[in-house]
């Protein structure tokens, strides 16, 4: 286990960042809003095996959620986090107040059109301008090498990676592979909102994807296929299925024929929770991704 130091000012986390640089060691980011898992805690490991000082970041971001959401019941444990921190291999934790973040004047906003529009942008409105801010923020103040987001919320990695490139902010941008329960259910922190019925109901979800992806790869008509999904989910219990789309896995623009590597991405409501997934779905008899 390592010491975690724990920083909570600009000065501090640039502090430790600019003597790692002195001696040479590369930093890498996991920008983090807490209520750690296993997720979360495989983002650190792939940090760790590309930078020698490596600092999660903790912040739950007003700028991301709308009015209406869970902002103030979104699960906080410090503590904890903490805790998985350490036990990961996590050298840094940075644990800005809100005020630090956003001080009184703060009149600045990222947005990042064309990619934000669709899927989570049109079901949260702002959310995506929300998620640019705080990331190009967290990036000037962190001044990381490279950063670790999880595929698990494949829309924002898109996200991330165009609003870097078009910026040609100095950072490297990992992608981290989902991580699943038994069950095959997607990790996340507001899993914590399901009900022992819901949780046991959440399976469905994945599941109906999988069974899609398969007969997507096999040549399924893509316009039944991705029906029949949101039938299957719904039949298992969730309330509603906002989206099931197959897309090109950057631009996100629905794909008409699957001639090439595609994301199956969705979303749905199971009693008052979203769950979002998806699944890379590769046409039968094409090589593997090297
Ligand atoms: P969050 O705390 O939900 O903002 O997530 C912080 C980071 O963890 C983001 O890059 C997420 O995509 C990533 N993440 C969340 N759930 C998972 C998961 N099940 N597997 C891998 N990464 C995840």
């Amino acid at each position: 286990m390592t010491t975690l130091a724990i920083v909570r000012d600009v000065a501090g986390v640039r502090a430790h960042v600019a003597a790692a640089r002195a001696d040479g060691r590369r930093v890498a980011l996991v920008p983090t809003m807490g209520a750690l898992h296993e997720g979360h805690l495989s983002l650190v490991a792939i940090a760790r095996a590309h930078a020698e000082l490596v600092v999660a970041s903790l912040f739950v971001n007003p700028a991301q959620f709308g009015p209406g959401e869970d902002f103030a019941r979104y699960p906080r444990d410090e503590a904890r986090d903490r805790r998985l921190l350490a036990e990961a291999g996590c050298d840094l934790l940075f644990a800005p107040a809100t005020e630090t973040v956003y001080p009184p004047g703060f009149a600045t906003r990222v947005s990042v059109s064309g990619l934000t529009e669709g899927f989570e942008g049109a079901v949260r409105p702002g959310h995506f301008d929300g998620v640019a801010t705080i990331v190009a923020k967290l990036f000037g103040m962190v001044q990381p090498d490279l950063a670790v987001f999880g595929e698990k919320d494949w829309q924002q990695l898109a996200v991330i990676r165009r609003l870097v490139a078009d910026l040609d902010l100095p950072v490297a941008i990992l992608p981290g592979p989902t991580c699943r329960d038994s069950d095959g259910l997607a990790l996340s922190s507001r899993n914590a909102y399901l009900s022992p019925q819901e949780r046991a109901i959440a399976a469905a979800f994945p599941r109906a994807l999988h069974q899609a992806a398969a007969a997507l790869a096999a040549g399924a008509a893509i316009d039944a296929t991705l029906a029949e999904a949101g039938s299957r989910i719904c039949a298992a219990g969730f309330a509603a299925v906002d989206y099931v789309a197959l897309v090109d896995p950057d631009t996100l623009v629905p794909l008409a024929t699957l001639d090439r590597p595609g994301r199956l991405i969705a979303a749905a409501r199971l009693g008052t929770t979203r769950l979002l997934d998806n699944l890379e779905v590769r046409p039968d008899g094409l090589a593997p991704a090297a």
